[in-house]
């Protein structure tokens, strides 16, 4: 075995695929100590800083001394505590839709729903740049897997007249975690609805974010639970917790609870964590102080990254990749960026196409317009 696996690990190594971990000291800032070093950091998903927001740290530190630490069951057994219940309802009213439901990370809040609703007589139909949890679902749930072209509704339709029988999925990111663009969803929805399939959004990147108060990527485009009837959304990202939900009609929350084995057959999240959410939620709502101080800080990265020439996506969300084309280069760049202090990630494939390597930045509320420009200088003499 261990030659085996060492000469595969070689293998990548010499494809510039190798991946290492950083280690991190403190909290989640654009300052961090990585490595023992100071860097100044853009590839974090902490998109309004709430991640170290003193209200939210002492939600937690309350939430632990109601509760204590670990929840101790899963939530079918004794583990649902008051602070999940409590989420549950303020989430559900926040997407307006009939309830919620907690699970302990996205990844497995997507592998519960779509093998919850299907099985091998059914289809599934993805975006081929949704998130790996979604297509691993989609696997895992036996039913049809059908990925169509990104962002493309004649390449859904096309795809969903080949498969007409059993129930139909359709299943999209509401907005593109490796790209930062938005799914078409009014045409998809119009597509559902003329198919009678059902649609499925995983929002991690736009609650928080996107709309009114946050609400995400269909507030942002105006939609409503009858065109979407299935909305996911992550807590680690724009809420800067942990954990992930699914929001929508009582019957859809009621069949996860029998039916989602990655719901049911595991603890339940830290309750103080449920708490601290809690505190988030609030914050993420009141107000669109980070959300307009954000979008600032996305308009002077893109004009500043325009001017250096640099080529862009056609992204108005925090996520900014820089495609670079080969896996080795994108290394590089990381590389030198970190020589000025500067992290940023270069995210390869299988994350992304080969061919389109990246380096993926990610502006936060929490960063100023001073740091924003250090990170532009420093491209400046690195990738241009
Ligand atoms: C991060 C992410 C997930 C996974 O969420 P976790 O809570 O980190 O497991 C799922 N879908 C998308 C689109 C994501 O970006």
């Amino acid at each position: 075995m261990e030659a085996e696996l060492t000469a595969v690990l070689a293998e990548r190594r010499a494809q510039a695929l190798y991946r290492t971990r950083r280690v991190v000291d403190g909290p989640q800032a654009p300052q961090q100590v990585i490595d023992g070093r100071p860097v100044l950091s853009f590839c974090s998903n902490d998109y309004l800083g709430l991640a170290n927001h003193p209200e939210v740290i002492a939600a937690l530190q309350r939430g632990a001394d109601d509760y204590g630490v670990g929840a101790g069951a899963a939530h079918l057994i004794n583990g649902h505590a008051r602070a999940h219940h409590a989420l549950e309802e303020e989430l559900a009213e926040f997407t307006g839709r009939e309830r919620a439901l907690l699970f302990s990370t996205g990844y497995m809040a997507n592998l519960g729903v779509i093998t919850a609703l299907l099985g091998k007589a059914d289809a599934v139909f993805e975006d081929r740049l949704n998130h790996a949890s979604l297509i691993d679902a989609g696997l895992l749930s036996g039913a049809r897997l059908r990925r169509y072209l990104h962002a493309d509704p004649s390449s859904l339709d096309g795809g969903l007249d080949k498969h007409p029988q059993g129930r139909r999925l359709i299943v999209t990111d509401g907005v593109f975690s490796m790209d930062g663009d938005l799914a078409p969803l009014p045409a998809l929805a119009a597509s559902a609805a003329r198919n009678k399939a059902w649609l499925m959004v995983d929002d991690a990147h736009g609650l928080g974010v996107l709309g009114r108060q946050g609400r995400g990527t269909l507030d942002h485009y105006g939609m409503d639970a009858r065109e979407v009837p299935v909305l996911m959304g992550t807590l680690g990202k724009a809420f800067g917790t942990s954990g992930a939900f699914v929001a929508g009609s009582e019957a859809l929350i009621e069949t996860l609870i029998q039916q989602a084995r990655s719901y049911i057959y595991t603890t339940a999240l830290p309750p103080a964590l449920a708490e601290a959410t809690r505190t988030s939620l609030r914050l993420l709502q009141s107000g669109d102080e980070r959300r307009e101080c954000l979008a600032a800080l996305i308009r002077r990265f893109r004009n500043g990254a325009k001017q250096l020439g640099l080529e862009l996506m056609a992204s108005e969300t925090p996520i900014q990749p820089i495609v670079v084309g080969e896996a080795a280069r994108a290394v590089a760049i990381s590389e030198a960026l970190l020589q000025h202090g500067i992290l940023v990630t270069a995210i390869r494939p299988p994350t992304v196409p080969a061919g389109s390597a990246r380096l993926r930045v990610t502006l936060s509320a929490a960063h100023s317009e001073a740091q924003v420009d250090r990170l532009l200088d420093a491209l400046g003499e690195v990738a241009t």
